[in-house]
């Protein structure tokens, strides 16, 4: 083998003439002189069409490529811009380089596999770059996988949610796919054009395909998705719609503890106040302390023991099977509407406006979990500390972690 063809072979270089190899005297880093094969000259970096030539760039320029051994290593080549017909002028494509990045493809690669493998400064400290550039890297190494590969083919069943990734200031649309649980979709915003930004993505006819969607009540993803996805039913996930139950029961709870308080019953308020669990705990998980409570609160005050009834049986309705639910739902909302108790004889009337949505999500049995546990993770890598810099940071490393496009480490 020839001595520069070593080389070659060391870098993982492809469709790329080696010219020579040789130390940079002022910090010892090793400069590996390359160019593009004749057949990769001149080609436009985006849609890779050949072009003519523009002019010469900023001459010279380097790429940090992956350490050799305890040493730094670059590839130096010309940059030449040319004039593609649709894209202008630019620089011209690289085989070892994504277009725009100071770093080769195998090095951003194993940028991409070791941030989402392991910790923060673990990537920086190896890979000797800052967590800034990180972020970038990973933006880049996301976008290519995303435009090869399609993650919608396929979708027939989706969950939609929203997700705060700056302490209720910054919002990411998620939408994964129900049926394996992968991301396909984060975009920062939450709002009805968020939504019709996927839905263009996914075209007319995949979304003809979405059978199934499970999300909450929020207008903003309900109203386009019934819009545009004809043949899909909106399930509305549990955990929103019991969540009105609690709502109604702390009401009610509040009411009575300040109602006791004011009347001088220190004694009884405070009672109450301990009871708090005991109301909103599962009844087959009550403790016989939490019994005692619960009888207690029977007996010193009607109207809170009956909304904590009420509330139980609303839980009840995802506990059945899902005819019985329907039957059991229909009992509930007479029974709320007559129950005289303010926080809940309003519930109906919500419930009802709904009923679609939590009539399909018993049927199909859908909730938001699967979207709430991707939701975990995406929480999980912002608290990492992935430098805020901008929301796409953290959504290509999202997309990267649990989109599946994590590319493998190079040459395996
Ligand atoms: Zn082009």
């Amino acid at each position: 083998m020839r001595p520069l063809r070593v080389w070659k072979q060391l870098l993982g270089l492809r469709r790329t003439v080696i010219e020579q190899a040789d130390f940079d005297e002022r910090d010892g880093s090793v400069v590996i002189s390359v160019r593009r094969r004749a057949r990769e000259r001149d080609r436009c970096p985006h849609c890779r069409r050949r072009s003519p030539g523009y002019d010469q760039g900023e001459g010279r320029r380097r790429w940090r490529a992956l350490d050799l051994a305890t040493s730094l290593c670059f590839l130096e080549a010309d940059a030449p811009r040319v004039n593609c017909r649709r894209h202008g002028v630019v620089v011209a494509a690289v085989p070892w380089a994504r277009h725009d990045a100071a770093f080769t493809r195998a090095f951003e690669d194993q940028t991409a596999w070791l941030t989402v493998n392991t910790s923060k400064t673990a990537v920086a400290e190896l890979m000797r770059i800052a967590w800034r550039t990180v972020g970038w890297i990973c933006e880049r190494v996301a976008a290519e996988a995303q435009a090869q590969r399609d993650l919608f083919a396929g979708l027939t069943r989706l969950g939609v949610d929203e997700i705060s990734v700056r302490k209720g200031q910054r919002y990411l649309t998620v939408v994964i796919d129900h049926d394996t649980g992968r991301l396909v979709w984060a975009h920062p915003g939450r709002d009805k054009r968020t939504v019709h930004k996927f839905l263009d993505l996914l075209g007319k006819d995949r979304c003809e395909q979405i059978q199934l969607v499970s999300c909450d009540m929020a207008d903003w993803i309900t109203i386009p998705l019934a819009e545009r996805c004809p043949n899909a039913d909106i399930c509305l996930d549990p955990f929103h719609i019991v969540k009105l139950g609690t709502d109604a029961l702390d009401e009610v709870r509040r009411e009575v503890w300040n109602d006791t308080r004011k009347a001088g019953q220190a004694g009884l308020a405070r009672e109450l106040k301990g009871a708090r669990f005991a109301l909103w705990m599962n009844p087959e998980r009550l403790t016989e302390r939490h019994q005692h409570k619960l009888a207690r609160v029977q007996e010193i005050n009607n109207d809170l023991y009956r909304a904590y009834l009420i509330y139980q049986q609303l839980r009840m309705i995802y506990r059945v099977p899902w005819q019985q639910a329907l039957e059991l739902l229909d009992a509930w909302l007479k029974w709320a509407r007559r129950c005289q108790l303010r926080p809940f004889v309003k519930l109906p009337k919500t419930i009802t406006n709904q009923r679609a949505g939590i009539d399909a999500a018993l049927r199909h049995g859908l909730s938001n979990a699967r979207t709430e546990q991707v939701n975990t993770q995406i929480r999980l890598i912002t608290r990492r500390g992935f430098g805020y810099h901008s929301p796409w940071a953290v959504i290509a490393l999202a997309m990267l972690s649990l989109g599946g496009l994590c590319p493998p480490l190079p040459g395996r």
